[in-house]
Formats: C-alpha cells, structure tokens, sequence
C-alpha cells in the first residue's frame, strides 16, 4: 500500500508543477497581449494625430511645421481647384455660346418663316389721282418734308396743263402712272380699244413733257366693274400695270380730316395682309391739308412710304369697289 500511496504523491506534484506551468503560460501570454494593444492603440493615436495636422496644413500651409510637399500639395490642390473653376469657366462660357447660337438660329428660322405680307404690311403706298393739279406742288412739299416717295395717276389734259409739276415729280423720284383722259366711264369704257387708247395718249403726253413713258395705269373708278376680262387682257397685252387700292380714304367724299382717321382706321385691320397696301387719295385741297396728319401716323407707327415700281405685281380688286 506504502508504494501506492508514494506514486499518488509523486503524480500529484506533477499535476501541480504542469497547472503552474499552463498559468504561467497564460499570464505571458496576457501581459505580452497587453503591451502589443498599448503599442496599437499608441500607433494608431500617432497617426490619428499626424493625418489631422497635415490636414490642417493642407488648408493652411502658412502654419509652422508645414512641409514642403504639404505646401506644394496646397498648391496643386489650388492650381486643381483653379483648373476646375477655369474649365467650368470654359464650360459655361461654351454652354452660354451653344444657347446664343441656338437663339440666333431659332431667330433666324422665325425670321424666315416670316411671312411676306407681315414685312409688306408695314410698307404703304401711297398714291393721288386725278392731278397734277394746283396742289401738286403743295402734296410734294409734304412728301419731300417728310422724305417719301409716292405715286401719281394722271390724266392727260392735266399733264399738259401742269407740266411743271409733271417734271418736278419725275425729278423728286415719285413714280407717275396714267389715269386716262376723259375720266368719263361712258367714253373711257366704251370698249377695250378705248380704253387702251385714252392710256396711250396720256403715255404719249408723260412722253413729252418728261421724255419717258411708263406702264402703271390705274382706270377711273378702279377695275371693277368696267374692267371686265377682256378689257384686263388688253391692257396687258399692251404692257399695262393696272392697279387698284386696298384702302380707299374717301377724301373725295369726306373733303375734311375724316380721310385720315379713316385710312387709319382700315390700316390697323391689316396687320397681317400679304399684299402691298395701297392707299387712295386724290389731289384735292383738302387731301393736302390735312396730309402731315397721316404722314405723322405712318411714321410714328413705323410705316415705310414707298412708291409703286414697275416690277411689282399689282393690286386689283376681287370686289366692286367705291370711286377713283
Ligand atoms: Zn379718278
């Protein structure tokens, strides 16, 4: 038994040397543990602490300490930003030309699609018949007051009667156009030869007193309704511009200021009309005076007064309409 007891004292010494060993162990294991996490933990504060202060001096390079390349990397940092800056710069610049072209070609697309007549119904023509008379050289006055060119029908006893005032307007650039000769519908609209014939006697007279014929007719009364189509083909086919009017002042009729307001009254209706606008007046007294009053109108409202040319088409009347 003494040898069993003597074996169980030997195993248990060995026992407590082996659990002194393994707590020995542990508590190394332990301290070393804990001293490498203090290293970590200082190492990691250090450079915490030194990312923070080249962030300072990123933002600020004046501050002590800063380095060199801190300092350059400010500047590139700036030198970047100012790049960025200077290309949004560009960019917008470039954004801002982009939308100006657009602009200005969408301008210029309406500028074409602009329909003719909206440029024309600010162009007024105006014109006189019956003359010359004694208030030509009184109506000429006002239009070279005013700086306008207008058109003159006349009729031949006339034109040999006021042959002074025939030349003054071919001289002051007025287009002149023929009103016929007897400026009575029975004789004038006996037939279409007639017709033709009273034209060329009076072109024949412009001939004479001013050297040049022309090929603007306008016919007592307007076109309708004695210029029937045979009548219109004759006078074509002779070289004739036949014109008509779109408004008709009535100055004839009214023989005071009424005309204008009258005529105004017509314009501001065609805004948008396609063709030219002619205007109808006589060379009366009363026209003349009260002339300056109409020319201020156009004017004012950006009207341009321009005389009929050769090359334009005509207007004529698709309706009856009241005298010349
Ligand atoms: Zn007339």
């Amino acid at each position: 038994m003494k040898g069993y007891i003597g074996e169980a004292r030997k195993n248990a010494g060995k026992r407590e040397a082996g659990v002194l060993l393994v707590l020995a162990v542990i508590g190394l294991v332990f301290i070393f543990g804990s001293w490498h996490a203090n290293k970590i933990k200082a190492t990691t504060s250090e450079e915490k602490h030194y990312t923070e202060k080249i962030q300072k001096e990123k933002y600020d390079p004046k501050l002590k300490g800063a380095s060199k390349e801190t300092l350059q990397l400010g500047k590139k940092e700036k030198q970047n930003s100012k790049e960025k800056k200077v290309t949004s710069k560009v960019s917008i610049k470039k954004a801002q030309e982009k939308q100006k072209k657009t602009k200005e070609k969408a301008v210029g697309a309406a500028v074409h699609k602009k329909p003719a007549g909206q440029n024309q119904a600010k162009t007024v023509y105006l014109t006189f018949d019956d003359g010359p008379s004694r208030v030509s050289d009184g109506i000429m006055d006002v239009l070279k007051k005013y700086q306008v060119k207008a058109t003159f029908f006349m009729l031949e006893p006339n034109m040999l009667k006021f042959q002074d005032q025939v030349k003054r307007m071919d001289r002051e650039g007025h287009s002149q156009g023929l009103h016929g000769v007897s400026h009575d519908a029975k004789k004038i609209y006996r037939s279409k030869e007639t017709v033709v014939q009273e034209m060329d006697q009076a072109n024949r007279a412009l001939q004479k007193i001013t050297g040049k014929r022309t090929a603007l007719i306008r016919t007592p009364y307007g076109s309708a309704p004695y210029m029937k189509p045979d009548y219109q083909k004759a006078v074509k086919d002779k070289g004739y511009e036949l014109w008509d009017w779109t408004i008709d002042s009535m100055d004839w009729s009214y023989r005071s200021p009424q005309y204008v307001t009258n005529s105004i009254r017509q314009l501001k209706k065609m805004e948008h009309h396609t063709e030219p606008i002619v205007i109808l007046m006589h060379e009366r007294k009363e026209t003349l005076e009260s002339l300056p009053q109409l020319l201020d109108y156009l004017k004012k409202n950006g009207y341009t007064m321009k005389r009929i040319e050769k090359t334009m088409k005509p207007v004529t009347f698709r309706v009856s309409k009241a005298a010349s």
